[in-house]
């Protein structure tokens, strides 16, 4: 790794360790990360009921009740989509909360880490929620509660790829029920889930016990979609954009300091060309080929589109994707 990496890197690590020093900051970060924790679990259960919500509202709600305005087979199609989206969400959300990131020791002469005692190789960052160093670390995540890092980085993205997706279909196809349920019931009390005779909705009249838990579930999900689309969308637009340059956000934000660093010293905004080259950028195909794992015979269709557990390809910082690390979870 180039000395500027290493300097930018150190002057975070010196001022983590300088905090972390203080007695009064220890039991903050303390505080913090315990809490960060918690929290990571309360949300996680939120996850998964919310996947539970959304999908009983699409399938007992608004697929019936779309069949006043759509046809009987084009429903199907979205009905099956939807449940291979929410198969391959359900499927990476799981793999990315509990494949551990990849956490291998460094060897001497790499850098220190001062909190886990030990080496740690390039590309290696400490979380001080997780409390452990992580390979290839992108970020911590609340919502899946650790590291996402290089092993649990694809399911990681391929989760908030399906998610958008389906918040984007959920909120084509579902149109006409929110319109109705928002804009037409006031007027047209036929245009409602609970006035309309429907096929295809079994639980009909279970739901329209419950008083207004079908208009609210309407409105709940579709603003709940519109949020996800919002951030999960844009989310996952920035992850393509990392992806595809062959940085991690740990990585970009280094380049972002470096950048800064030029401008200071060299007072000029060429740091673009002249500072930060990042040596793990081997171009976008052989980028998102290794991010995905697609080497060793493996298939987009077989190994990216439908659930796979296989681990990721992991490049050294001569940019050798075939040189691989030694896994080993600590
Ligand atoms: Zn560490
Ligand atoms: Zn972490």
């Amino acid at each position: 790794m180039p000395c500027q990496d290493r300097c930018a890197l150190g002057c975070i690590d010196r001022l983590e360790d300088w905090l972390y020093q203080r007695g009064y900051c220890k039991l903050i970060f303390g505080f913090l990360n315990r809490f960060m924790k918690q929290l990571g679990n309360a949300l996680v259960f939120a996850v998964y009921i919310l996947t539970a919500v959304i999908t009983f509202t699409s399938y007992a709600i608004l697929l019936p009740y779309e069949q006043k305005y759509q046809s009987p087979w084009i429903l199907s199609i979205y009905a099956a989509v939807g449940f291979y989206f929410c198969i391959s969400i359900v499927y990476h959300y799981t793999m990315a909360r509990t494949l551990p990131p990849i956490s291998n020791h460094g060897k001497e002469g790499d850098k220190w880490c001062s909190k886990c005692a030990n080496w740690k190789c390039p590309r290696t960052h400490h979380c001080s929620v997780c409390q452990k160093c992580v390979l290839g670390m992108d970020h911590h995540c609340i919502w899946v509660n650790q590291c996402v890092g290089t092993h649990n980085h694809r399911h990681f993205f391929m989760f908030i790829f399906f998610l958008s997706f389906t918040t984007i279909m959920i909120a084509w196809v579902g149109f006409n029920t929110i319109y109705d349920h928002v804009f037409e019931v006031r007027y047209l009390t036929e245009y409602f889930y609970c006035t309309t005779t429907l096929d295809y909705a079994p639980l009909q009249t279970w739901i329209c016990d419950q008083g207004e838990l079908a208009r609210n579930l309407i409105i709940f999900v579709y603003l709940l979609c519109a949020l996800l689309i919002l951030l999960v969308g844009g989310l996952t637009l920035w992850n393509v954009y990392l992806i595809t340059k062959g940085f991690t956000y740990v990585d970009y934000l280094l380049s972002q300091l470096k950048m800064v660093r030029y401008f200071v010293e060299e007072k000029g905004w060429d740091g673009r060309t002249i500072g930060y080259r990042n040596p793990y950028d081997l171009g976008w195909r052989e980028n998102w080929r290794n991010f995905l794992g697609l080497r060793r015979n493996r298939t987009f269709w077989r190994h990216v589109l439908l659930p796979s557990g296989h681990p990721p390809i992991i490049i050294d910082e001569k940019g050798d994707p075939e040189s691989v690390l030694v896994v080993e979870q600590v």
